[in-house]
């Protein structure tokens, strides 16, 4: 399948000294697709059909909540509403309709399953995909065809565990034979090496906070926790596929 390479964000990306732009990248990809179904969409009949029949993830209506547009969400919910309402509330009366507490457990049984396919969509998170494929596809493919990527990546600060999995998992869509084998061994290196580097810091902050160490310089290390838990974990993931 042809996609459409993202070559500026990811030169961008890597020369940032990011500890995985990956994660800089869909950080933006995800704050880009709650504002865009927080936008003119919410008004196309079929986006909102869309979203009524598949959803957001609990993560993406909790940040939506958070961006306070609350015309455009209170629109957004009521006809979310309507449409959780034809499945949920027969449910609901059925369950108080119980003539025993089997008979109610069952209905509950039947609502849980209900509400976490409710909750297994969402349109944010399909957003945040398409976009990451694209970054992945287009680091793999920039690493095929460009000579000084591939020497600054190789230089570069790695991916996060998250990331790095990710890669891995698309590289064959644009590497093959001895690249391919090149590119996997080399994104284990730059893991292993930036983990090892992310732990020396903070074993470095931890210890500035000794008494005797009040002195010392903070040698750039006064994130290492925060660097250490990204490198680890990762940001902007999608949650819900
Ligand atoms: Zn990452
Ligand atoms: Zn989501």
């Amino acid at each position: 399948m042809k996609i459409e390479l993202e070559t500026i964000p990811v030169w961008d990306g890597l020369k940032s000294g990011s500890e995985c732009f990956i994660c800089d990248l869909m950080n933006a990809a995800e704050r880009d697709a709650v504002d865009y179904y927080l936008g003119p969409a919410i008004m196309v009949p079929e986006i909102r059909v869309e979203m009524n029949r598949k959803g957001i993830c609990p993560t993406h209506f909790h940040a939506m909540a958070e961006r306070n547009k609350a015309q455009s969400l209170s629109l957004v919910l009521d006809t979310y509403m309507e449409e959780s309402k034809k499945d949920l509330f027969p449910l609901l009366d059925r369950i108080a309709d119980s003539s025993s507490w089997r008979k109610a457990m069952k209905s509950f049984k039947a609502l849980e399953e209900y509400a976490s396919h409710r909750e297994k969509g969402c349109l944010v998170c399909d957003y945040m995909n398409d976009r990451l494929v694209r970054y992945l596809r287009t680091v793999a493919a920039l690493y095929r065809d460009d000579a000084e990527f591939r020497f600054a990546f190789a230089q570069g600060k790695g991916f996060c565990v998250h990331h790095t999995l990710a890669l891995v998992r698309c590289a064959d869509t644009e590497l093959s034979g001895d690249m391919l084998a090149d590119y996997l061994v080399l994104l284990a290196r730059l893991l292993k090496d930036n983990l090892e580097r992310c732990q020396k810091d903070d074993v470095y902050l931890s210890q500035k906070y000794k008494s005797e160490n009040r002195d010392k310089p903070w040698n750039g290390c006064e994130d290492a926790h925060r660097r250490l838990v990204r490198k680890l974990f990762g940001e902007g993931r999608v949650l819900s596929r």
